[in-house]
């Protein structure tokens, strides 16, 4: 058996029933084989890939809270630190029903690679809780949060571990994370990214992975001849990173004709309304019935079905494995031409080869929607400078990572022999620096 093939019957066997870790580590390993082969012999002796796929650590805790009524509730924390090998612990904090620690090691995994791809001195990390904050009032979720976080402290610090938002965790919710951090501390340190901007926020992070999607989209269409400009869309989800896809979409004169929550999805023939979808999702969260009650012309379907529209380019801005290979079946029959990931893995492994193999030019997660942690890492520098940089300041830099992140990847893809294939590029690219990191490091 081949080195990559015994590490990959290694993980499955020491995870079972961690089905979404298993499918990250797949898509990772089989595209950096090529290089792997090159280096059997080394890095089978040092271990190199069985240090990558094992965690750091991985803590798991109780997170017990007082709901509206009196009554406690219990909900399970977790905090996975991947790999620290080019700089401290870097990733968000998902509050979501589906959580477990699979969805967490598969989440931790990706954000290895992600934060390489960056240039930015960050490691990968990932943490959440199954606890729904759907419903919850405003003190419900602070009662949680302060909970979460008073187990939380002992692991993170603004040089070890910074979370950030992901899922279900936004403004709101950083905002009470982090001002426990400070009470049980005494310390005002940037140790949470995505913060408000009165208390040590970076302007453009709650933009930066819809704009830097859309950066980056732009970028991988001109290197292959295309021009955005007057083109469709059809984006899934009407969170954080859907939003701002949608808003700068827009700006970049693409037509965005469709979102979705977890529910239902929209339609609007007119182009989805940036302003009324804030307001119903940002403002109200409320579901997307309201979006239709305030747009007359757009029409709301109930369950999924976005990937049916037909359009130039395709958005997944949701969650994992929102599209399969009926989807991407349909999307190649509808002409789609590019696929760019802001969610998180949310291709299955046959849609992902489905779309390549039939010409879509297609953008992985861990590349498209690294301006989020991206934007965090310039916060961070923000915070140890104690300076604040401009909008303009911080989305230029923003543009500039993903305009980089788009030429590192297709070089990587070129020389590995796999010209057009930025999945194996992304994976290539961030796979050598962190390599090169933990083989300078020695065996830890
Ligand atoms: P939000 O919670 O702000 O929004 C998520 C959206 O997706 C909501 O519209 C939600 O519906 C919908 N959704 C969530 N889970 C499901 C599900 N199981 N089925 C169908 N719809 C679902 O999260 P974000 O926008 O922050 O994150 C979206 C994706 O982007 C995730 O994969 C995340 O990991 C990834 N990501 C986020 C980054 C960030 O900076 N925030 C950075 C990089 C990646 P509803 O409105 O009903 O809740």
């Amino acid at each position: 058996m081949s080195y990559v093939d015994e590490v990959y019957a290694r993980v499955v066997a020491k995870n079972p029933a961690e089905p979404e870790f298993h499918q990250a580590v797949k898509e990772f390993l089989e595209s950096i084989r090529p290089i792997v082969d090159k280096h059997e012999e080394e890095y089978r002796k040092n271990a190199l890939l069985e240090r990558l796929t094992e965690p750091e650590r991985q803590i798991r805790f109780r997170v017990p809270w007082v709901d509206d009524k009196g009554q406690v509730q219990v909900n399970t924390g977790y905090r996975v630190q991947f790999n620290s090998a080019i700089g401290p612990y870097k990733g968000g904090l998902r509050f979501h029903p589906s959580v477990y620690m699979g969805i967490i090691k598969f989440l931790g995994f990706e954000q290895i690679f992600k934060n390489s791809l960056t240039g930015l001195p960050i490691g990968g990390g990932k943490g959440g809780s199954d606890f729904d904050p759907k419903g919850k009032s405003d003190r419900e979720i602070m009662a949680f949060c302060q909970s979460f976080m008073t187990e939380l402290y002992k692991h993170i610090g603004a040089d070890v571990d910074v979370p950030a938002g992901d899922i279900g965790v936004g403004g709101r919710e950083i905002g009470f994370l982090y001002g426990q951090y400070k009470r049980i501390t005494g310390k005002y340190e940037g140790v949470l990214t995505g913060k408000g901007l009165s208390y040590g926020g970076s302007l453009a992070r709650t933009e930066a992975t819809g704009y830097g999607l859309l950066y980056f989209t732009d970028e991988l269409l001109k290197i292959n001849g295309k021009d955005i400009k007057g083109m469709t869309a059809v984006v899934s989800g009407a969170g954080n990173v859907a939003i701002y896809a949608i808003q700068k979409a827009e700006e970049l004169g693409v037509k965005v004709l469709t979102c979705s929550d977890s529910t239902g999805w929209i339609y609007d023939p007119d182009g989805i309304d940036v302003p009324t979808l804030k307001e119903v999702k940002e403002v109200n969260r409320a579901r997307l019935t309201q979006y239709k009650e305030k747009r007359p012309n757009s029409v709301y379907h109930e369950g999924r079905g976005v990937w049916t529209v037909k359009a130039d380019l395709a958005f997944p801005c949701a969650t994992q494995n929102e599209l399969n290979l009926d989807d991407a079946k349909t999307l190649v029959a509808n002409g789609v031409v590019a696929v760019c990931e802001g969610a998180n893995m949310p291709s299955t492994l046959d849609a992902t080869e489905y779309l390549k193999s039939n010409g879509v030019i297609f953008g992985p997660a861990k590349a498209a929607n690294a301006g989020g942690v991206g934007t965090s890492a310039l916060e961070m520098s923000q915070n140890s400078e104690r300076l604040s940089w401009t909008f303009e300041e911080v989305d230029a830099k923003l543009k500039q990572i993903m305009i980089n992140i788009v030429h590192n990847i297709d070089e990587a893809a070129k020389e590995a022999g796999k010209p057009g294939d930025y999945v194996a590029g992304a994976n290539i690219a961030g796979f050598l620096k962190v390599a090169d990191a933990m083989n300078a490091q020695g065996i830890v």
